[in-house]
């Protein structure tokens, strides 16, 4: 660099000009101060949009689709390098597009989740990406359908869609702080390689699992640490059928759907194995690592999901806990696989094909709203006079069931964060109340909750008001226009 392009880049430093780059990242070590270093302030290039959604996982995809085709300039903030989130790296199958029917003799089938949800199944189906809605042929009383993903394509048809509906996806950044004006976030502070900025907008929505928007912005949370942490893997060389088998000779299979899987209908799908059946060496060994033997896959030869999971003694907000912790899931992982290649025929080349680039868990942050879902409402199938779609599926089912296999309904003030004037939280940040939480945490709830604050985010921002102050039946008329489907 000569001289005058030294004192050029000088002065626009001092101008706070590059502090989006990578030079503006170069500090003064004379800042420190005892056992703190005080960062200096710099000036910041601001962009601006109609709506911010933070995340881009199960609900954040759908709340941006949903944002930006309501017209609205959206801007969606992923931290890894695509969308799709926990449905991608954690759940087995999506949970549920159906009501319970099964489980009730009498009750109608009835599909309960539409609108973009079901937009992203039918782009999976035509890329062989999904085993579609299949039908459980046993094990009804726990789920009525399992619709099973491939998790990359996934990743591929949710980015494909994002680009198509306009959406600005900043993949690779990370939200780092809110800007407040009071109670209203005026814009959040995004942090890529590209350097610091802030994004302003009108309307935000937190979809970012543990509620870091929220937190950032000032909202009362909890972190109640009552699950175990998760990282599942994808088991490559393996044989579905003979699985199927070695589960049904020792009476240890519990579940079991037929569906699309390598482009022919009716095989098997989704299995679920109750480990403590298993002989011993195999059952007591999956015990102590955690392992849940429940898997859904869309290929052959392929299992999409074991879980590992890991009880943590801390909650997993805390950096030097979760780096055990991923450290020892792998640990973890490595012992499943030698024991499936130990125990299970047609098992016996099984490598890891995919791992989650980080742990999982079902609650990190829980969020203030302004209504939290109890569990009565849940199972008493009760809706509110604010509905933004209908649910019917419980996690702990058959032990927990919705009335009569109905639903209930997920209010919109449930998704409105308490104290703040411009932000909505989707996903499994929502609802308190643990048992409750068993519903509303699964993935096609979480979706059904981006498409509601995606689009009431884009009616706030357009009409220019608060969360507050929109007007319930214009929500509900562009939901129904864009095929979400009511039961009240
Ligand atoms: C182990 C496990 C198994 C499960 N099994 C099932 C199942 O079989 N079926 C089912 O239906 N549900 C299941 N669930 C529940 C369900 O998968 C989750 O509750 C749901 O996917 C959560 O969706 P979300 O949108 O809230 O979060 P996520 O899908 O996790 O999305 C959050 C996104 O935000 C991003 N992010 C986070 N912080 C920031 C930040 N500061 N800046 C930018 N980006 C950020 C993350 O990278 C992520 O992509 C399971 C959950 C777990 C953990």
């Amino acid at each position: 660099m000569d001289r005058r392009d030294f004192s050029k880049q000088s002065l626009l430093v001092g101008l706070g000009v590059l502090a989006g780059s990578a030079e503006g990242n170069r500090v003064k070590a004379a800042n420190q101060r005892g056992n703190y270093y005080a960062e200096p302030s710099k000036n910041l290039p601001v962009r601006k949009f109609d709506v911010v959604v933070a995340g881009a996982g199960t609900a954040g995809v759908v709340a941006a689709l949903a944002a930006a085709r309501q017209g609205a300039k959206t801007i969606l903030i992923e931290w890894k390098g695509y969308p799709g989130g926990t449905a991608t790296e954690g759940g087995t199958a999506l949970h549920s597009f159906y009501n319970l029917w099964k489980a009730f003799p009498g009750v109608k089938k009835r599909q309960v989740v539409k609108g973009i949800a079901q937009e992203i199944i039918d782009r999976l189906i035509k890329v062989g990406g999904t085993s579609g809605h299949a039908e459980m042929s046993m094990g009804f009383n726990y789920d009525s359908v399992c619709t099973a993903i491939d998790v990359e394509m996934y990743k591929l048809v949710t980015f494909e869609m994002l680009v198509e509906a306009g959406v600005n996806v900043c993949v690779n950044t990370i939200v780092a702080g809110a800007i407040m004006d009071g109670s209203r976030i005026r814009g959040v502070i995004a942090e890529s390689r590209s350097g610091r900025e802030a994004i302003y907008a009108k309307s935000f929505v937190d979809c970012t699992a543990y509620g870091d928007l929220a937190a950032f912005a000032g909202a009362k949370y909890t972190e109640p640490n009552d699950y175990a942490v998760c990282n599942s893997i994808g088991i490559g060389n393996v044989d579905v059928e003979k699985l199927h088998d070695y589960l049904k000779k020792h009476d240890a299979l519990v579940q079991r759907a037929e569906g699309m899987r390598s482009g022919k209908d009716g095989q098997i799908v989704r299995l679920q194995g109750k480990t403590a059946r298993l002989p011993d060496g195999f059952g007591r060994e999956a015990g102590k690592i955690g392992m849940s033997m429940t898997t859904t896959t869309v290929h052959d030869n392929y299992f999409m999901f074991i879980k590992l999971n890991l009880k943590m003694s801390v909650s997993p907000t805390s950096r030097d806990a979760v780096a055990k912790a991923e450290l020892e899931l792998r640990k973890r992982q490595r012992k499943a696989v030698e024991l499936f290649r130990k125990y299970v025929p047609g098992c016996e080349k099984a490598f890891i094909a995919r791992t989650s680039p980080r742990l999982n868990i079902r609650r990190g942050r829980l969020i203030e709203c302004d209504y939290d879902i109890s569990h009565e409402d849940v199972i008493e199938g009760r809706h509110f006079d604010d509905d933004v779609f209908a649910y019917g599926f419980h996690d702990s089912a058959p032990r927990f069931q919705i009335k009569n296999g109905g639903t209930y309904g997920i209010p919109y003030k449930s998704l409105r964060v308490a104290g703040i004037e411009n932000l909505l939280a989707a996903g499994m940040m929502i609802t308190k109340d643990r048992r409750a939480h068993m519903s509303t945490r699964n993935t096609v709830c979480c979706m059904g909750q981006g498409q509601a604050t995606g689009t009431a985010a884009a009616l706030c921002a357009k009409n220019n008001c608060g969360t507050r102050e929109l007007r319930y039946a214009d929500l509900r008329e562009s939901l129904e226009k864009n095929k979400v489907y009511f039961e009240s």
